[in-house]
């Protein structure tokens, strides 16, 4: 893995968020993929755990914002995205180390020369109940840079609910286990108070793992901002997001609201 880094056999597949009232495309999630010379083509879930515990979390992390930040300073600058359009990347929560991971984000920013307003890091909820002050020293270095923080997974039954999302964050993901939960009364109750909750404190909320028309109509009923998942598109490489994002343009630019 460490040599695949180097040899830049990994590649960043991107999944669009579209706003569930207009259904414009908000931003993309960048997820990783590794062109495995044997194995073929992997998912994040093949390699990203095995980076993790070989220390091996901070080289890949490097590469995917110093990726993501190239490829959205070139949509900028061809104007293929507003200013405000996202793109969020993952970091693991063993590098919530403050000013360490403040510092690779800033150097990626500026090496790219991106907008930085553009950039999203996604904190995944975790039951880690340590190191909250590294949380909160990296959220504000990071909103220093002008970077948004989301927490991700939001929800989940790994997650010490409720720690992170008491942070001061710009965007809230509601996991995806929850999302499928709908289907029951009580499923929903929780997913509506989550929603309610992050409205309340001004966070963005952006439902994941969206698969059924149905469910993307109950959440933007409830109120949810943003949604992301199979119904719309799965992570895609470069050229097919690029398409996406013009054929969705074209779709909406008569009239709005394609969800
Ligand atoms: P995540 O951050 O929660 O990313 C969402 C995962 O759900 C992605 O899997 C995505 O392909 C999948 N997904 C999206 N929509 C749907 C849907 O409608 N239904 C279902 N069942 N799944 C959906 P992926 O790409 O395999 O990534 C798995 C996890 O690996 C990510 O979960 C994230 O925690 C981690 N990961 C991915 N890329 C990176 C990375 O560059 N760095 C780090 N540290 N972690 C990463
Ligand atoms: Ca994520
Ligand atoms: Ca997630």
């Amino acid at each position: 893995l460490a040599r695949a880094i180097d040899q830049d056999e990994l590649a960043l597949h991107y999944q669009p968020v579209v706003d569930l009232h207009t259904g414009a495309v908000a931003g993309f999630e960048a997820l990783s993929r590794w062109h495995h010379p044997q194995l073929g083509l992997l998912g994040a879930d093949a390699f990203v755990p095995v980076a993790e515990s070989y220390g091996l979390s901070r080289p890949l992390t490097d590469w995917v914002l110093r990726r993501a930040c190239t490829q959205l300073a070139s949509w900028q600058a061809d104007v293929l995205v507003t200013p405000e359009f996202r793109v969020a990347v993952n970091i693991s929560v063993d590098e919530m180390d403050g000013d360490g991971i403040v510092g690779h984000v800033a150097r990626a920013v500026e090496t790219a020369g991106v907008d930085p307003r553009g950039l999203v890091v996604e904190i995944a909820e975790t039951r880690r109940v340590d190191g909250l002050a590294d949380a909160i020293r990296t959220i504000d270095g990071l909103h220093e840079l002008g970077v948004g923080v989301a927490v991700d997974n939001f929800g989940s039954p790994d997650a010490a609910f409720p720690l992170l999302c008491t942070l001061p964050v710009d965007e809230l993901k509601l996991d995806r286990h929850l999302v499928s939960e709908t289907t029951h009364p009580a499923g929903r109750a929780l997913v509506g108070t989550l929603i309610r909750f992050g409205r309340e404190l001004g966070t963005r909320v952006v439902a994941e793992g969206v698969e059924t028309s149905d469910q993307a109509a109950l959440l933007r009923s409830m109120g949810c901002a943003e949604g992301q998942g199979f119904l719309w598109a799965p992570a895609l490489p470069v050229a097919e997001a690029e398409r996406h994002l013009s054929a969705v343009i074209h779709a909406a630019s008569p009239c709005r609201g394609v969800v």
